[in-house]
């Protein structure tokens, strides 16, 4: 009799084992993708939101077909901002042509992209992303120009571009 109940305890026991072991490893990953950013969309809010092609490239990492944007040649006096949640990103003044065929920038507005590191062309990119809400925006390369010798190469259709005001 008391190796039954013995026996009982056990399986309860390891049956709340392993359901604290369930829960401890599932709400840590709920709350990080709740609180890494400041804005924080569901993927259908986004997609209603944003472009075809826009959503592709900040929420799926998509890179778009150089020498397409339209932000390319754009030489105007302002800030580029995310086209996710406006953020500002770039300055014109830190903007240059690169020949890559993709808006190209020798420094970031600081704190406002943050970075991370993928291998998805099989070699190692340090990828950068809005610091607001996670949208991709590219990657940054170390064979910019001066005075900080990066090249941020990032899709245009990830940007937004608002001028300055006179
Ligand atoms: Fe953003």
């Amino acid at each position: 009799m008391m190796k039954k109940i013995a026996l009982v305890l056990v399986v309860l026991l390891a049956g709340c084992k392993g359901n604290a072991q369930k829960k401890e490893t599932t709400v840590p990953t709920d709350t990080k993708t709740k609180t890494e950013f400041a804005v924080v969309k569901s993927d259908a809010e986004w997609q209603k939101q944003l472009s075809a092609d826009a959503y592709y490239v900040l929420r799926q990492a998509a890179t778009e077909t150089p020498f397409t944007s339209e932000l390319l040649e754009n030489t105007a006096e302002g800030t580029y901002v995310c086209a996710g949640c406006g953020t500002p990103l770039f300055k014109s003044e830190t903007k240059f042509k690169s020949g890559t065929g993709w808006p190209s920038f020798y420094e970031e507005i600081s704190g406002n992209v943050a970075y991370d590191v993928d291998y998805k062309v099989g070699y190692k990119r340090t990828e950068e992303h809005c610091a607001t809400c996670g949208g991709h925006l590219g990657h940054v390369f170390d064979d910019g120009p001066e005075p900080t010798g990066k090249r941020h190469c990032i899709n245009g259709v990830a940007l937004a571009f608002v001028p300055k005001s006179e």
